[in-house]
């Protein structure tokens, strides 16, 4: 089944944390939206393999997902190799996304990271012909990285308003009993003794507030974002 946005990500839960909403919205828009889950989740510090399974097949029905798939590599062994990218590549080529979600190329967990990057060359690598991987070349036209909850010094090149779908979102996070249940902090959400589903209000409020709506998710592009008409340029400035 082909998607027209694909979310690649190392953990069951990750896509949910950084961009669920973006995922809701574009499916409310009548696109084609899926998952890729890079690892299974077996050395988690909680639940297990299959309880995880379980949780993300609940939260992509909350989402809408067309598809969710998992690639079933290591989970904190991640590593961006030929045969993983081979891997990812033919996922690509069975999903042909028009944009890909990535994580953001830093991380606290490696598998954050290097998700990132073995993301990034899959989808580069997909587009090659003569690529020693199945399916028909395919190469998608955009990489958004997640930027919700890093600290890095860099502005969101734009927020998605999710106002209308944080409570969804919020609902598909609830999924992940076994990771969020009694947790102070997960995945890139430091912690401050709130628990982890207010930690994701608040942050996603903090990001909705810089585009002056109530919940939003920070993405970057390296490439620049064209404006046709600056008229119709949202956000007041004073
Ligand atoms: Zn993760």
């Amino acid at each position: 089944m082909t998607v027209d946005l694909l979310a690649i990500a190392a953990h069951r839960d990750d896509a949910e944390l950084t961009c669920a909403g973006t995922l809701l919205k574009a499916r409310a828009q009548g696109y084609r939206t899926g998952i890729l889950d890079l690892t299974a989740g077996e050395s988690g510090t909680r639940g297990s393999a299959s309880l995880r399974a379980e949780e993300a097949a609940r939260a992509a029905e909350i989402l809408g997902l067309t598809e969710r798939r998992n690639a079933a590599l290591p989970d904190a062994y991640l590593q961006n190799t030929d045969d993983t990218r081979r891997v990812v590549v033919e996922e690509i080529r069975h999903f042909r996304p028009r944009t890909v979600i990535l994580p953001f190329p830093v991380g606290r967990h490696p598998d954050h990271r290097i998700a990132s990057e073995l993301g990034r060359d899959a989808c580069f690598l997909s587009g090659l012909a003569r690529y020693n991987a199945a399916g028909e070349p395919w190469r998608p036209h955009k990489i958004l990285y997640a930027l919700a909850y890093r600290e890095d010094p860099i502005k969101p090149t734009f927020v998605v308003d999710i106002s209308e779908q944080f409570a969804a979102k919020l609902a598909a996070i609830r999924c992940y009993g076994s990771q969020f249940d009694g947790a102070k902090a997960a995945g890139e959400i430091f912690p401050t003794g709130q628990d982890l589903y207010s930690l994701v209000e608040v942050q996603n409020a903090h990001y909705g507030s810089l585009i002056r709506t109530r919940y939003g998710e920070p993405f970057h592009t390296p490439e620049t974002v064209e404006v046709s008409d600056v008229l119709a340029l949202s956000v007041q400035s004073m």
